[in-house]
């Protein structure tokens, strides 16, 4: 596999370029910068690796059960987590104490009680649920039956900085929306990711008044087979139980229909699916129609409700101006249960996911406290439950933030850094996106650790973990992990841990680590911390960046 690609080297090249541009114009401040770092580098280390590793052994034991959201292991988890927050000398910062309470529901779909049935010239088909399509329990749903007719949207997306607009033209008045999972390939990478979300595409379908949506997955780029796939629907899904967050209303029906049924839904629309699914191969961009058949169906969805909370701390800062300014130190304490049997292990321990990012803020946490350090912005130490359900407990947090939102400068967030190599290379996602990413690369650089942007963008990993809340709130965030040179033989120790150990039961405290790697690892976040709590400027967006979008301008100081 190529991991890093022409336009991703460009990118490096010009990172370097803007860097050596600020070494010529305020040169001499980064570079003395840049010496303190180096400076304090060769001081006596803060961290072994050692503690960091005992509390992952407590967190991801097997008597905290996965620690599910909503479980009682969780519980167990967070109540160590407060006790060491505590002992750290930490300040409650939530709403019950070290604790914000969140109210979530969780949905389970009866298929006994549900049906579909595609409907063409009066003649109505059963659809195979499981085998081929099954209901979305990501909407509430209704309890009436929906019957609709079909329209076809292409990849159903609206990107304005495209000039995309796929439902432009077609009648969706009433209609169920079908469209094929992915994007052209001429929409950039981040814009597909931002416009396909579930959110994003209903803003624009429920305005044509539209009822339902039905989604293909993608035969040429399915991450897991249909199989795997329709097993997972069985699995309950789980959302925040406040009204407010429900940005799909009016959303009454979400199937997904298997590839390799999909030919059903076109039939008599004189297109075929094959069609589709050719250009779709080649990401080209698709036709739009109305479709011949209809669907008639109705979804069973069970809702129970299901109490979890974040911890909250705070460190206060010490300047009389900038003590009312926060940086966020996050990481995820919850993972996924109990599940299937792997090699007669059923419990999901979550040592590195995000086990190894909870334990760090514990560890920092007790380190401020064993070898302080000036501050002059405070910090938030947070750690949030259920980001295995969609980043929920983080979305929570910055609709609902214990402080105001305007004062928090930075999150700094860790979710599975995979301390499983020497650290020598540190990936940075953000790191071209604000003064804050520019400025963890040049920490990274001061510990002889080579800083690298994410040579798989198109994976949209940026987004995928609970820095994103804060960036959709206009806040500079990074996520740093431990990395590789392309084709080292490090590079394959990653690709076997994904396979063998991600989401799996094996994801343990008895696997290997490396304990060195952990502690400079935590060295480098430490550092960017402070530096960040006492820069005189609270980080900035890059004016080129994509996220840059998120920033109100009532936020922009
Ligand atoms: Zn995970």
């Amino acid at each position: 596999m190529e991991f890093f690609e022409t336009g991703q080297r460009y990118r490096v090249d010009m990172m370097r370029k803007t860097m050596m541009r600020r070494l010529t114009g305020a040169g001499v401040l980064l570079l003395l910068a840049a010496g303190a770092w180096a400076a304090k580098k060769t001081g006596k280390p803060l961290f072994d690796g050692k503690t960091w590793w005992d509390h992952v052994k407590v967190i991801a034991d097997d008597s905290m059960e996965g620690r599910e959201t909503g479980s009682l292991g969780l519980r167990k988890a967070e109540a160590y987590a407060v006790e060491q927050l505590k002992r750290a000398g930490l300040e409650p910062a939530g709403t019950d104490g070290y604790y914000q309470n969140i109210r979530f529901v969780e949905r389970q779909i009866d298929e006994k009680d549900s049906y579909a049935f595609l409907v063409r010239n009066g003649q109505a088909d059963p659809v195979a649920l499981g085998d081929q399509a099954y209901f979305s329990t990501r909407v509430e749903g209704s309890e009436q039956e929906v019957d609709a007719p079909l329209a076809f949207a292409g990849n159903g997306l609206e990107v304005p900085e495209s000039s995309l607009d796929e439902t432009a033209g077609l009648d969706l008045k009433g209609k169920v929306v079908v469209y094929l999972a992915g994007s052209p390939a001429r929409v950039p990478g981040s814009l597909a990711a931002h416009y396909g979300g579930l959110a994003q595409r209903w803003k624009g379908y429920a305005a044509a008044g539209a009822v339902g949506i039905i989604a293909i997955p993608n035969p040429a780029s399915m991450d897991i087979p249909w199989s795997r796939m329709s097993l997972n629907r069985a699995h309950p899904s789980m959302d925040l139980a406040d009204p407010e967050f429900n940005e799909i209303a009016g959303l009454k029906m979400a199937m997904v229909f298997n590839p390799s049924s999909a030919e059903a839904l076109f039939e008599g629309s004189g297109h075929s699916f094959a069609e589709i699914a050719a250009l779709g191969r080649e990401r080209k961009e698709l036709p739009h129609f109305a479709l011949a058949a209809s669907v008639r169906a109705r979804a069973a969805i069970a809702k129970i409700p299901v109490d979890s909370a974040n911890i909250v701390a705070r460190l206060p800062g010490s300047d009389p101006a900038l003590h009312n300014e926060f940086v966020v130190l996050s990481a995820h304490i919850d993972h996924v249960g109990i599940g299937e049997p792997v090699n007669g292990d059923r419990i999901y321990n979550g040592a590195m996911d995000d086990g190894s990012g909870t334990a760090a803020v514990l560890d920092i946490a007790a380190s401020l406290k064993l070898h302080p350090e000036q501050l002059k912005r405070s910090v938030i130490f947070l750690l949030v439950t259920a980001e295995e359900k969609g980043l929920l407990g983080s979305k929570y947090f910055v609709a609902h933030p214990t402080v105001d939102v305007k004062s928090i400068v930075a999150d700094i967030n860790m979710d599975m850094f995979l301390p499983i190599v020497p650290l020598k290379v540190l990936r940075i996602q953000g790191i071209n996106d604000s003064t804050l990413g520019e400025h963890a690369a040049s920490v990274a650089t001061a510990f002889d650790v080579k800083p690298v942007p994410d040579p798989e963008p198109l994976r949209n990993l940026f987004v995928r973990s609970d820095q994103y809340n804060f960036i959709r709130r206009g806040i500079p965030a990074v996520i740093m992990d431990v990395f590789y040179q392309p084709g080292s033989p490090e590079a394959q120790v990653f690709r076997n841990w994904l396979t063998e150990r991600y989401h799996a039961p094996s994801d343990d405290v008895g696997q290997p680590v490396d304990l060195q790697a952990a502690a400079l690892y935590e060295e480098i976040v430490r550092r960017l911390l402070v530096d960040t709590a006492n820069d005189a400027q609270r980080p900035q967006w890059k004016p080129d960046s994509f996220f840059r979008r998120y920033l109100t301008s009532a936020q922009t100081n």
